[in-house]
């Protein structure tokens, strides 16, 4: 039912055949060659490129400090290297000087937390991600209509808190197939689901699947909340996972869409999967026995880390790369509008 947008179909790359009995025998004779699997699209999607450019763009215009509460995107390395330029990360915008810039991070903000901006006359910039903000229309727009809202993500992840808090008291979080049984509802005749943005495809469809058995009138939303982003690297890590001796994925922790990574890349078929900030984090007994390493990166990741880690296969005499690329991304979004208008004398 989930289907990728915002790409074209794939135009080059090419993942191995797995080798047949005779290819078998001689691979027997012969060592086999180390090699890397390289997922692609990997990596920066729109929103996230958006999110950090737009705190690059506050700094420059209005100089250090720009406060951001959250992380504009959940990744370390990029939180960490924003601190460095001037770039000051709160929690709450009460740790925000009353007056100073303020930028809301690319998971999204409920309504209360704009309201709350505006009570300490601060003056906000929204890096809410665009498809993330459509949720919310959406999640608006059921809710006007009386609709119960059965939102599919994983409790107290920021962007499923602030969906939620656009109509609090018609939405009911489900967090996976098994939460599926407490769900209660006011009337399952008036019944919609949404879903957090970066879940995994095949897991949110088993969710919407059972939803459905328990509520047959539930409505789906008008197009797939599953980002293009997110649905463009589950697909290429599935078609390199069945061939990866060792998977690893470059994400932080706290980054949904790189852990779904690890997770869809264990169901396709890797032997072993990981995640890790970056190569200092991989742990050399990983590689025992292994001749395909398979290398992806989550939505937030700059390729600068990926590298690395290309660069440390290649000492361990994994030097053999292949691109297996499995669609083209050309999507942009516009810097959002207030970098637009001089904030300084507003
Ligand atoms: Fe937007 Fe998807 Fe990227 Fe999240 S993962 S910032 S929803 S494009």
């Amino acid at each position: 039912m989930v289907t990728a947008s915002g790409s074209a179909p794939a135009t080059s790359g090419s993942v191995s055949a797995v080798p047949d009995s005779a290819s078998s025998a001689a691979s027997a004779e012969a060592p086999q060659r180390k090699r890397v699997l390289l997922a692609a699209p990997r990596g920066y999607c729109a929103g996230v490129d958006r999110a950090v450019q737009t705190v690059e763009r506050a700094l420059e215009q209005y100089g250090a400090p720009v406060y951001v509460r959250k992380q504009i995107v959940h990744n370390k390395h990029v939180v960490q290297t924003l601190e460095e330029r001037g770039a000051i990360f709160v929690e709450e915008n009460e740790e925000v000087p009353e007056g100073a810039i303020v930028i809301f991070s690319a998971h999204g903000v409920a309504p209360e937390v704009h309201d709350q901006a505006s009570r300490r006359s601060l003056r906000t910039i929204d890096a809410t991600c665009p498809l993330v903000t459509k949720v919310h229309k959406e999640a608006v727009r059921f809710a006007d209509e009386g609709y119960d809202i059965l939102l599919i993500g994983h409790e107290g992840h920021e962007e499923v808190i602030g969906t939620t808090g656009e109509a609090p008291e018609h939405i009911k979080l489900v967090d996976g197939p098994e939460g599926v049984a407490d769900v209660e509802v006011r009337d399952p005749s008036r019944v919609a689901w949404l879903s957090q943005t970066t879940l995994s495809v095949d897991e949110t469809e088993q969710t919407v699947a059972k939803l459905r058995e328990r509520f047959p009138l539930l409505i789906d939303p008008p197009s797939d909340d599953i980002c293009y982003a997110t649905q463009n690297r589950q697909v290429a890590v599935k078609r390199i996972a069945p061939q990866s001796d060792l998977l690893i994925v470059v994400g932080s922790a706290n980054s949904s869409n790189s852990v779904r990574l690890v997770e869809v890349a264990l169901e396709a078929g890797a032997n072993s999967a990981y995640l890790v900030d970056r190569a200092e984090e991989i742990d050399p007994a990983w590689f025992e026995g292994v001749t395909t390493v398979g290398l992806t990166s989550g939505a937030s990741v700059p390729e600068e880390l990926v590298q690395g880690v290309l660069a440390l296969l290649a000492e361990r005499g994994y030097s053999d790369v292949e691109e297996v690329r499995s669609a083209q991304e050309k999507l942009l979004f516009a810097l959002p509008h207030e970098l637009r208008r001089n904030l300084s004398s507003s």
